[in-house]
């Protein structure tokens, strides 16, 4: 009995693997909302439905005879996790990186700061933030801070024509606000260099080659030091990405066209302080000063380093795109430094005094960004999948993993998860809730209209 909790990729990718490598092997899947497919649904921007095509193969594994899909269950809510490993044989934890890196600077919590967590779940109708108040009218400029691909995506977002946004899947109320929306300028800030950024190649090509839009980098800012140069030596992404920044920068100043948007890499800037309105009630800019990089102790890393030189940028949205965060669970070990549960080869390490050697909680697993920390692509937990279930496929035959009929696996958890109360949503009910999607997105010539409450969703597949 295998109890898989979280239904993104990682989770979805564990679970064909074990499907595969072990015939005998009946696997749970676990979700908080009723929807599968984590990251693939709620983090992939709506303009890149290709990406979403591994949705196909991860309904093949969902419909697996020996597969059940438990969605709108949440665990730690609704269900422990102490009641889930008495339940199943093997518990492989995937439910990833749902909150945010914090700056910990004045006027974080101001209106009009979000996170890009926050602002990719508005756009991509994720219920937690569904009904943000996102204003893209306050102001003709939005501020990004951090350059990774997150970045890129909200960038691209706030500055593409709607028309080529109409026919994703994009939330209703999104397009709704981007077709008002008086932004005109974009700035992506960086508190590093053009060799430290961290987007990729193909990522900033589309930026970069957005309809409209004038790209502004300063030429000044793309001047190389000696260890910036060994940098981009040893990296051919950054390399790349280095010598797109340099064409974008001559591009621009050679440009005749004229243009309805902007878009601005700022780099060698850290926030210091997030500026109110006079009333105190909302963000009306950004104070950031200059940074210098240095190298850092023992590695050929470069930290950016203040040189209190300050400068104010105005604008009444700030989107923080310095990376995501996983979330502890009940009380196992959690380092909060990388944000990540502790484990070797996926599986969980108990919390040890300093000089103890390592101990794994026996049955329990870890895969996805929740295992290696918010980096890497869909395609990175499959590498990542199938580490985790060799782990338990050696754990198995060593006899770590005794088969214990105490275990009642699935049997068990819908009797208790009935005797809760607890509305879930089983694989057929999500083919209702996807069927009825598709329906309404059809009507509007959208692959589909996400439906942006659970409510909604426990509705359309009649549970009382
Ligand atoms: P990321 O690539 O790690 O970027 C984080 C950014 O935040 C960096 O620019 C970083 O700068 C900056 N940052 C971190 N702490 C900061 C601080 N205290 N002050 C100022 N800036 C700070 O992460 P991400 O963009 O969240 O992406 C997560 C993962 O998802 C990545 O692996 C990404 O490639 C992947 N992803 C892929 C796609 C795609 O393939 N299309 C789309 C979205 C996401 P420093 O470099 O100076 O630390």
């Amino acid at each position: 009995h295998v109890c898989i909790v979280g239904s993104g990729p990682a989770g979805l990718y564990a679970a064909e693997k074990l499907l595969k490598l072990s015939a005998e092997a009946k696997i749970d899947v676990f979700d908080r909302l009723p929807s599968p497919f984590g990251l693939v649904r709620s983090g992939v921007a709506p303009d890149h439905q290709e990406t979403k095509i591994v949705t196909n193969q991860f309904t093949r594994v969902l419909s697996s005879p020996r597969l059940a899909f438990f969605g709108n269950v949440c665990v730690g809510k609704d269900i422990e996790l102490i009641e889930l490993r008495k339940l199943y044989d093997v518990v492989v934890l995937a439910y990833g990186s749902e909150s945010d890196n914090s700056l910990g600077i004045p006027g974080e919590d101001l209106y009009g700061v979000f996170s890009a967590r926050e602002f990719v779940w508005w756009y991509n109708a994720h219920p937690d933030c569904a009904n943000l108040d996102v204003d893209l009218c306050a102001s003709d400029t939005a501020i990004i801070l951090g350059q990774g691909n997150v970045a890129i995506d909200v960038a691209r977002i706030l500055l593409r024509r709607v028309e080529d946004l109409k026919s994703t899947d994009i939330a209703h109320h999104a397009l709704r606000a981007l077709n008002k929306s008086s932004i005109k300028k974009v700035y992506l800030i960086g508190r590093r260099g053009p060799a430290q950024i961290s987007c990729t190649a193909k990522e900033l090509r589309e930026v970069l080659g957005l309809k409209g839009v004038n790209v502004v980098v300063r030429s000044s800012d793309l001047a190389l030091s000696e260890i910036d140069v060994q940098e981009i030596n040893a990296s051919r992404i950054h390399k790349r990405v280095y010598e797109l920044l340099n064409k974008a920068a001559m591009n621009g100043k050679h440009s005749l066209e004229s243009y309805e948007k902007e878009l601005h890499f700022v780099f060698y800037r850290q926030p210091t302080e997030f500026l109110p309105t006079e009333d105190g009630h909302r963000v009306s800019g950004l104070r950031l000063e200059k940074t210098v990089l240095e190298k850092e102790l023992g590695s050929i890393r470069q930290r950016a380093v203040g040189t209190r030189v300050f400068e104010n940028l105005s604008s009444s949205l700030i989107l923080k795109s310095i990376g995501y965060k996983s979330l502890p669970l009940d009380n196992l070990s959690f380092d909060h430094r990388k944000g990540l549960i502790p484990n070797l080869n996926g599986r969980v390490l108990r919390v040890v005094s300093k000089d103890g050697d390592p101990e794994c909680e026996p049955g329990l697993y870890v895969v996805g960004w929740l295992k290696r920390g918010p980096t890497g692509i869909i395609g990175t937990n499959l590498i990542c999948a199938e580490e985790v279930t060799m782990s338990i496929i050696k754990d198995v035959e060593s006899g770590i993993l005794a088969n214990d009929p105490s275990h009642e696996g699935r049997e068990g958890v819908t009797v208790l998860l009935r005797e809760r109360g607890v509305k879930f949503i089983s694989f057929k009910d999500w083919e209702k809730i996807n069927a009825f999607e598709i329906m309404e997105g059809a009507k509007k010539g959208k692959p589909r209209e996400k439906l942006i409450s659970v409510e909604e969703a426990v509705k359309v597949v009649g549970i009382s």
